[in-house]
């Protein structure tokens, strides 16, 4: 069999929240901005990069008030570092691919844990936050696509190597991804639209799952 790689949405997949609901909420334009964008953005009248912008815009806390709350109230899944660990051991390579951002994603994510080593490779593909205390919080995204972040992109190119592509998602930004990976674990809305689709998907609760499931194959 083809190398296999492990791809993984962050926010709601990973952690329990969303982180950037959660600081939109919390810290930005409070919970009836958020409905309102979110209902925006699925009946698609912005697009989800536009949607994000505009949350963080609303924001005008510091980071380190932000970093407060987050490690305060949101948690990732417990199952996480287990399932991290057996791809480590595995030497399959773990990706982990957000629409979200790289600033908050490491306050979660111990790099030196995770860090690459000679036989196991660990990434994170995300986007840039430059909290501004004045003119809101700027977005600043990894490419133009109208989701930020082309996470799509990734397993293309994995696929071209010839490996066999695992992706684990749950929302919006991860449908093009579940339409690429050879193989999909979902939840929420991403299973929701797998279904209405035909794309075939293991659906899933949380990373002990997950683990349980490839362990008994890999
Ligand atoms: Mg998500």
């Amino acid at each position: 069999m083809n190398k296999t790689h492990i791809f993984t949405d962050f926010d709601g997949t990973i952690t329990e929240k969303d982180t950037l609901v959660f600081l939109a909420t919390n810290l930005g334009g409070g919970p009836q901005m958020v409905e309102t964008m979110g209902r925006l953005i699925r009946e698609g009248n912005i697009s989800l990069r536009d949607g994000i912008a505009g949350e963080m815009r609303s924001i005008r806390a510091t980071f380190d008030t932000a970093e407060k709350a987050l490690r305060e109230q949101v948690r990732i899944d417990p199952g996480f570092p287990a399932f991290a660990a057996w791809c480590r051991e595995k030497k399959f390579p773990l990706t982990i691919l957000s629409a979200g951002f790289h600033q908050i994603i490491d306050l979660f994510i111990d790099q030196g844990e995770y860090k690459t080593t000679g036989d196991w490779k660990f990434e994170i593909l995300a986007n840039e936050i430059k909290p501004d205390t004045t003119t809101g919080w700027q977005a600043i995204f990894r490419d133009k696509t109208p989701h930020g972040h082309d996470k799509a992109a990734a397993l293309r190119a994995a696929k071209k190597r010839g490996e066999y592509v695992v992706f684990i998602g749950d929302g919006l930004s991860d449908r093009e991804a579940a339409e690429v990976a050879d193989e999909v674990f979902a939840k929420h809305t991403l299973a929701e639209y797998c279904s209405d689709r035909g794309i075939n998907c293991h659906e899933y609760v949380n990373f002990k799952d997950i683990l349980e499931r490839l362990r008994a194959r890999f």
